[in-house]
C-alpha cells in the first residue's frame, strides 16, 4: 500500500520561509518527499541547509510581497527551476499592535497588503498555472487564532486573518471540482518573531499560557505535521477548512 502522506516527486513553494513556521513547514514537506522553493526578502540561507541537507532541491527566489508586483515572476522562476509546482503555502505575514484609537492606515495597509492581497494573488497565480495545465494543487493558508477571534491591539491583523479564513472558503467552493484543494492552518500561539512582544509581556505572556489546554506555547515544528497532511493525498477530499493547531485553544 502507498504512504497517502508522501511527497515524493512533488514541489513546494513557501512564501517567507527563511524562520519560523514557514521554514518549519519547508522542512516537514522536504521529510515527507517535496522539493522546495521559498519566496521572501531575507535570503533563506538556514532553510536551504536543512532542506537540501535531507537530500531535496532547494530554489531562493527574493520577493517582496508588500506589492503584487513580484508573482508572475515568483511563480515562472519556481516553475522554471522545480520543473513544476504541486503544493503553495501562503506563510510570509507580519503583525501590527497599536490601540484601534491611535491605528494608523500606514499600519493597516503593512499588513493587508502582505497577509490578505499578496496571498489572494499568489492563489491566483497558482490557479491559473494548475487549471491551466490540467494539474491539481494544495493550497495551504496560513490563517490565525484571529480567524475565528477578535484579539487586541492588532485591527489589521485581525482584519487580514479573518479575511484568510473568507478567500480559502471562497477559493475552495470555487476549485474543490476543479482538483485545487484551498485550505487554511490556524497556528495557535506560537514562540516565533511575530509574538516576541507578547511573550515578553508577563501579564499576557501567563493569561495565554493559562488558556492553553496543552501547557505550552507552540514551536514551528508543531505546523510540520498538519502542513504535510494538507499538502498530501491523505486529505484530497478536504477542502475549505481552517484547521486550527492551537494546543486546544480554541477548546477551552
Ligand atoms: P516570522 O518568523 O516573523 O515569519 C514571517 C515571515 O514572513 C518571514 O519570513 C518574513 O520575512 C515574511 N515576510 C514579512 N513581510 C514580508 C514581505 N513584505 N515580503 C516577503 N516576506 C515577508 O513569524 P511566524 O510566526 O513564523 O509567521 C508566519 C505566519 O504565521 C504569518 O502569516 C503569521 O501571521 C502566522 N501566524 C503566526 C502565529 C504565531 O503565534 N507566531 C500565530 C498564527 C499565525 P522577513 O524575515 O524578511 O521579514
Amino acid at each position: 500500500m502507498t504512504n497517502p502522506f508522501d511527497l515524493s516527486g512533488k514541489t513546494a513553494l513557501v512564501t517567507g520561509g527563511n524562520g519560523g513556521i514557514g521554514q518549519a513547514i519547508a522542512v516537514a514537506l522536504a521529510r515527507a518527499g517535496a522539493d522546495i522553493a521559498v519566496a521572501g526578502r531575507t535570503p533563506p540561507d538556514e532553510t536551504r541547509a536543512l532542506v537540501e541537507g535531507l537530500g531535496r532541491r532547494f530554489a531562493a527566489i527574493p520577493a517582496d510581497l508588500s506589492s503584487i508586483a513580484p508573482i508572475p515572476a515568483l511563480m515562472e522562476e519556481t516553475v522554471g527551476t522545480l520543473g513544476g509546482l504541486d503544493i503553495l503555502v501562503n506563510n510570509a505575514g507580519l503583525i501590527r499592535r497599536d490601540d484601534p484609537l491611535d491605528f494608523t492606515e500606514a499600519d493597516w495597509d503593512a499588513v493587508l497588503d502582505v497577509n490578505l492581497k499578496s496571498v489572494f494573488f499568489l492563489c491566483q497565480a497558482f490557479g491559473r498555472y494548475a487549471l491551466g495545465n490540467g494539474r491539481k494543487g494544495k493550497i495551504i493558508n496560513i490563517a490565525s487564532m484571529l480567524s475565528f477571534q477578535g484579539g487586541i491591539r492588532v485591527p489589521s491583523y485581525a482584519a487580514s486573518k479573518s479575511g484568510i479564513a473568507g478567500i480559502t472558503r471562497l477559493l475552495a467552493n470555487e476549485w474543490a471540482g476543479k482538483g485545487i484543494n484551498v485550505n487554511a492552518i490556524a497556528p495557535g500561539y506560537v514562540a516565533t518573531s511575530v509574538t516576541t512582544a507578547l511573550r515578553a509581556d508577563e501579564r499576557r505572556n501567563a493569561e495565554i499560557l493559562a488558556r492553553i489546554p496543552a501547557g505550552r506555547w507552540s514551536e514551528p515544528a508543531d505546523m510540520g505535521g498538519p502542513a504535510v497532511f494538507l499538502a498530501s493525498d491523505a486529505s484530497d477530499y478536504v477542502h475549505g477548512t481552517i484547521l486550527p493547531v492551537d494546543g486546544g485553544w480554541l477548546a477551552r
